[in-house]
């Protein structure tokens, strides 16, 4: 039973069926913008089974995810999708992912394909969300009621669990979008195409590429692109422990591959906020605090899981799946 170990995570247990569950498969879909990860689980948080496949035209790429979970008896499906996607509960469009420039996707009724398929319970949330509660059921924040997710890749996103539940609010948070006082050695421009010099835009991978003229996996450790790169990281944590004061920050992606990033941010964070907020959790260094993902690069696809367990759990106790109960 998803939460069993994660006392303040209540609205996530006392399932009145936890032990029938034990054994049911339940599927997971984890939906990137340049990759889809599917994989069937058990409701202990093993994935049993994985596929991945590049993302392409939606059509097509449902139809493969739907080709791998035909027959295989899942009683749930969890999906974290990479977005904007409406969450909205009641919202002719839940399910759809909106407004994305990725082509082929905007508009694009997600859940409503999948259902025509598999008619079982759904969890639905970002990519960002679910890595977020992965990693609060199973990861780097069990056993707290809040966390900050990010990741750091092909652009970014900012995933927020905050006293027990996954924030959506008005859309859902897009905190990757922030912008952030720049560096002052910094000229770069940025290329956020809606913003142009908010955190994606200085600070994804894409942007390492722009500025530096080559990957970032390909800049030396001592190279001045890392400390311009944890400034503005930085910059986005100090205004997520103002605002939303959570128990943990956990930085995945693809620009945290590189190891010798995590201690600048830390630094930086620490300096940008330079003693103000009085909690222990913040001393040290912030070595406890902005941390790497627990669950690795898995979080994404173990919450899409934990999502599916929960819709699977709010189904059998009578709730409804998760767009009924607007969780
Ligand atoms: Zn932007």
């Amino acid at each position: 039973m998803i939460g069993r170990d994660n006392e303040q995570t209540p609205h996530l247990g006392d399932s009145v069926l936890d032990s029938a569950l034990d054994s049911v498969p339940v599927g997971a879909i984890e939906a990137g913008g340049t990759k889809f990860v599917c994989g069937i689980g058990s409701v202990d948080g093993e994935i049993h089974d994985r596929i991945s496949f590049p993302t392409g035209p939606p059509e097509e790429t449902l139809a493969q995810a739907i080709d791998y979970f035909a027959g295989r008896g899942v009683q749930a499906i969890g999906v974290g999708s990479f977005g904007p996607i409406d969450l909205r509960a009641g919202s002719a469009k839940y399910g759809f992912v909106t407004t994305t420039p990725k082509v082929g996707w905007a508009n694009f009724d997600f859940l409503g394909t999948l259902r025509r398929s598999f008619d079982v319970p759904y969890g639905w949330d970002t990519d960002v969300n679910a890595a977020a509660y992965g990693e609060a059921i199973w990861g780097a924040a069990r056993g707290l009621d809040s966390c900050v997710y990010y990741t750091i890749g092909t652009g970014v996103g900012v995933g927020v669990y905050a006293e027990g539940r996954l924030l959506h609010g008005l859309l859902h948070p897009e905190g990757g979008h922030l912008r952030l006082r720049r560096h002052p050695d910094d000229t770069f421009a940025g290329c956020c195409p809606y913003h142009g010099d908010c955190l994606e835009g200085m600070a994804a991978g894409p942007a390492l590429q722009a500025r530096w003229g080559v990957p970032g996996h390909e800049l030396a450790a001592d190279h001045p692109a890392w400390e311009i790169e944890a400034h503005y990281i930085a910059e986005s944590i100090a205004a997520a422990v103002l605002l939303l004061s959570p128990r943990r920050i956990i930085l995945g992606g693809g620009v945290m591959q590189q190891e010798h990033l995590l201690p600048l941010i830390r630094q930086r964070a620490a300096a940008s906020l330079n003693g103000y907020v009085a909690a222990s959790e913040l001393a040290e260094g912030l070595g406890e605090y902005i941390v790497a993902p627990g669950l690795g690069t898995q979080s994404g696809l173990r919450g899409a899981l934990a999502l599916g367990i929960r819709a699977l759990e709010q189904s059998r106790s009578g709730l409804g799946d998760s767009s009924l109960s607007g969780i």
